[in-house]
């Protein structure tokens, strides 16, 4: 294989939040890189655009940006340590000062940037023209406007709907129906804050029990708030749209203001079954089927996994083929673990929310986690810890 002509030591197929740090770390490490997407950017990508301790965390690390730059840089748009959880319309907890914060990002302007970092470290970047075909076997990539790249190796980082998945499916590679067992959809929709009351919504209202296994949620931002429902697909057939619109109600918004819904698949605990690289060919985020099945939190996840994926191929440069075994080592090590205990506190959480007393159970659970929840999914302690703590009740009550 090195006796071949390579366009490029890598293709890295979708410039999102994982695309653009598996280029950038690349990049840096002296590898030869391009990254496509179909999209021109700054590009919109639906989203709540929550990031939590854990991606402030790995932004320090990987990219020298600390919280205090990027709100200097308007990168984080908005923040709050105030937030509520509901059960339907009833108030279960309301915290008025969080010591884990929300930092809230718009996807145009986190996406472009982390892409122009990429840019900065000298990937090139092909924008507005889509991967139509990808050849498993030769690592060869076709675009639509004709172009064609042949590669040593590629990474599919093109989120829920990725190409690359596709032909992994249709290579028997990955089971269409084990895929789609633990998808789960989100829909949101946005209220421009000039059509609000002044010192309306300033905090994130979560809620729960208008779904089965999901959530409802108001986030919101410097210039508008964003109302979602998300979660999983076989326990909420038809009734996402419907969903939203209660929750719509119950925060009596008037449904004139709001813009028109959009929906995008999340995945959501379809990571551990998703083989994620056959070849030479690497799945990272999304694609992977990587997010949390708990809050469906992705930008994180596809991030982490860009960065494992990274040093898999460091640690395997003169033969890259041995990367994608390193790189499963150490999602099974560091995420799937972690994941796992997150699919446990859903099933905690969300059962009771389905059961026959409905309202109580919940309200107890999230009572006794109180701060613990935020502290645990924000990523200053693992879904592990929590779940070890969760039954010594005493840790919960302080
Ligand atoms: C409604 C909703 C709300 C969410 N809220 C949050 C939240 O608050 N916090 C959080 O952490 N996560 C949230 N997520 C999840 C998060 O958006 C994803 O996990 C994250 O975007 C995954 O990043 P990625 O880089 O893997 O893929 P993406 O961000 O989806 O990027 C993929 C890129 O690939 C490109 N692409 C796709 N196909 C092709 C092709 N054939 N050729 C070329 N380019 C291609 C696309 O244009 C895109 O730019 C939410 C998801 C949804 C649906």
């Amino acid at each position: 294989m090195s006796q071949q002509n390579f366009d490029y030591d890598v293709s890295i197929i979708g410039g999102g939040p994982g695309g653009s740090t598996a280029g950038y770390l690349l990049s840096k490490l002296g590898l030869n890189v391009q990254i496509i997407d179909k999209d021109i950017f700054p590009r919109q990508k639906l989203c709540g655009g929550i990031i939590t301790f854990k991606t402030l965390d790995l932004l320090n690390r990987l990219y020298k940006e600390t919280t205090d730059t990027l709100l200097d840089k308007n990168i984080i748009n908005y923040h709050t340590n105030r937030f509520e959880i509901n059960y339907k319309v009833k108030r279960i907890m309301s915290i008025n000062i969080s010591k884990f914060p929300f930092y809230l990002v718009d996807r145009r302007v986190y996406d472009n940037f982390l892409l122009n970092k990429a840019k900065e470290a000298s990937v090139d970047v092909i924008e507005g023209d889509e991967v139509i075909k990808v050849n498993l076997e030769t690592c060869e990539i076709n675009l639509s406007k004709g172009d064609k790249f042949k590669t040593k190796l590629i990474i599919g980082a093109d989120g829920a709907n990725s190409i690359v998945k596709q032909e992994f499916i249709r290579n028997g590679i990955i089971r269409k129906d084990k895929w789609n067992y633990n998808l789960a959809t989100g829909l949101e929709c946005f209220i421009d804050r000039n059509n609000l009351e002044k010192g309306l919504f300033k905090y994130p209202i979560i809620s729960f029990g208008f779904l089965r296994y999901g959530y409802n949620w108001l986030f919101p931002n410097k210039n508008q708030v964003i109302v979602g429902v998300g979660g999983l697909n076989r326990k909420n057939k038809g009734l996402f749209k419907r969903t939203l619109n209660r929750f719509i109600t119950a925060l009596k918004i008037n449904p004139d203001v709001v813009s028109r819904v959009s929906g995008h698949p999340i995945p959501y605990g379809n990571f551990h079954i998703t083989p994620i690289y056959k070849n030479n060919i690497i799945l990272i985020g999304d694609a992977a089927g990587i997010a949390d099945p708990f809050w469906g939190e992705g930008i994180y996840y596809t991030q982490k996994t860009a960065e494992y994926a990274s040093l898999a191929i460091l640690k395997n440069l003169k033969n890259l083929k041995n990367s994608t075994i390193l790189y499963l080592r150490l999602l099974s090590k560091y995420i799937y673990s972690e994941l796992r205990y997150a699919m446990k506190l859903r099933w905690f959480i969300f059962n009771p929310i389905n059961s026959f007393f409905s309202y109580y159970p919940t309200h107890l659970m999230l009572k006794l986690m109180r701060n613990k929840l935020i502290e645990i999914t924000h990523g200053i302690r693992s879904y592990r810890w929590g779940m070890k703590k969760f039954f010594k009740l005493g840790t919960y009550l302080q």
